[in-house]
């Protein structure tokens, strides 16, 4: 590959017409909280509408999943969903979609060789295995990479819950040499900022810190009565809830063992308590709501236990209401929406400080950060936060108040500008950059 023969300068920078967004593991049409389906799906889904808003067409690039989806679905003005065909549409794990990453490149390659040169004017990966698909696209099609990492082996194997296995080296490989082809890197965190640039190399200069967002039109506050009413709550329960993909990382169990150790303290609470688990099974660990369900029998909690089915918008903003606090005990979180979601319905969260958690939660205004994963510590802090009305109420009003502060609209305002960077950091001759001749048109 030739040497870099000359960088544009920024007044050369200008918004992208069409962007290839790559999201080959999991769908933004696929409900997420369940399976690979989580705070990536939505955060595709969110910024590709709010870009299109924009003028930016978007076309999302992701695995045919099932012989039902078509190979193209206008989801919105603006906002096209590819299915492209790599393996095999069901019992294709995570773990073996390394090996279907050259059909998935062939797949969108092969879309753009089929339209007027220049279709795209960006690829933006989101996940290391769409980064690796997006390292060869950029070089194809000579336009600049754009990646978000949403989680980072090393972090999370640096954190991992007991049974959980770790990463391959096979992706701290990819996710190095993604970091190292991306022409701009997107943090969700600060905090996440640092971990790109120390642990992977990244160059400072090329990493953007874009806090993610959330619908504060689907997440707010109203009646809670209401929302207890419509679940099947008692007006006077006491509810503390997890709401995400049920995985070991994730630490649902820290909930339920911290509840049967609130109790064991308070046994008055028995009749008013109810611990709520929603969503799905994630991962490996596909039998772990029955090991949750087993656990919660064992430590005699199984009837305050309620597991409910994956939902979303209003249904789900109805679980947040509903709550008294929403846990977030996750082993580690890139940046943790349920956390934000929760706020913004006025629910306060109890979330382990780690990852972007600290930035997601802030501590003693708009709920409490747990430094250990010690069930007699949550115990403490669920029980003033939940059962103390007054600390309660100034927590929700600090909840309310400190969700705010984040929309996806900032964070496609964000994006914008990183790709205008990109843009202009590349040049709009792109192949000279790359030291080629260019694509024949
Ligand atoms: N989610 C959902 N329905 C559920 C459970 C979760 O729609 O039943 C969504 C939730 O609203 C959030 C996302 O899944 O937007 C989870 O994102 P988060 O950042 O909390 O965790 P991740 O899945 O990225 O690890």
């Amino acid at each position: 590959m030739g040497e870099v023969t000359e960088l544009r300068s920024p007044a050369r920078s200008r918004n992208p017409r069409r962007v290839a967004v790559l999201s080959l593991h999991t769908s933004p049409l696929e409900l997420p909280g369940v399976g690979d389906a989580g705070g990536m799906n939505v955060y595709v889904m969110q910024t590709a509408l709010r870009l299109a808003g924009r003028g930016v067409e978007v076309e999302v690039f992701t695995r045919a999943t099932s012989s039902d989806l078509p190979p193209v679905v206008e989801h919105a003005p603006g906002v096209l969903v590819r299915h492209v065909m790599a393996g095999p549409f069901e019992d294709l794990s995570k773990q073996e979609l390394p090996a279907q990453l050259c059909a998935f490149a062939a797949g969108v390659l092969r879309v753009e060789a089929q339209s007027e040169p220049g279709y795209y004017d960006l690829v933006h990966s989101h996940y290391w295995l769409s980064g690796q698909v997006g390292w060869l696209a950029k070089e194809r099609m000579g336009v600049p990479l754009v990646h978000t990492a949403h989680t980072l082996a090393k972090v999370k194997n640096a954190a991992l819950a007991e049974g959980d296995e770790p990463e391959p080296r096979v992706r701290v490989i990819g996710e190095e040499q993604v970091v190292a082809a991306a022409d701009r890197l997107v943090a969700n965190t600060a905090f996440e900022f640092d971990q790109l640039v120390s642990l992977y190399g990244a160059r400072s200069e090329s990493v953007a810190t874009v806090p993610p967002g959330v619908d504060l039109h689907t997440f707010a506050p109203a009646d809670i009565g209401r929302a207890r009413a419509e679940l099947g709550l008692a007006a006077d329960a006491v509810v503390l809830t997890f709401v995400g993909r049920i995985q070991p990382l994730k630490a649902p169990d820290v909930l339920v063992r911290a509840a049967a150790r609130l109790l064991a303290e308070e046994p008055a609470l028995r009749e008013r308590l109810v611990v709520l688990i929603v969503g799905g099974p994630s991962g490996t660990g596909l039998e772990q709501p029955e090991a949750l369900q087993k656990l919660s029998a064992e430590l005699g909690i199984g009837d305050v236990v309620r597991f409910l089915p994956p939902r979303s918008g209003p249904a789900l903003a109805a679980v947040y209401r509903a709550s008294d606090v929403v846990a977030v005990p996750s082993h580690n979180e890139s940046f943790g929406l349920v956390a934000l979601e929760a706020q913004a319905c006025g629910t306060p969260v109890v979330a382990a400080a780690v990852g972007g958690l600290p930035v997601a939660v802030a501590d003693g205004r708009s709920g409490r950060l747990v430094y250990s994963h010690d069930p007699a510590e949550w115990a403490r802090m669920l029980r003033s936060v939940a059962v103390d009305r007054e600390h309660r109420a100034a927590l929700a009003a600090g909840a309310l108040a400190h969700a705010r502060r984040f929309s996806w609209d900032s964070t496609t305002d964000s994006l914008m500008a990183t790709y205008r960077e990109a843009i202009g950091a590349f040049g709009e001759d792109g192949v000279r950059r790359l030291g080629r001749e260019g694509r024949a048109g």
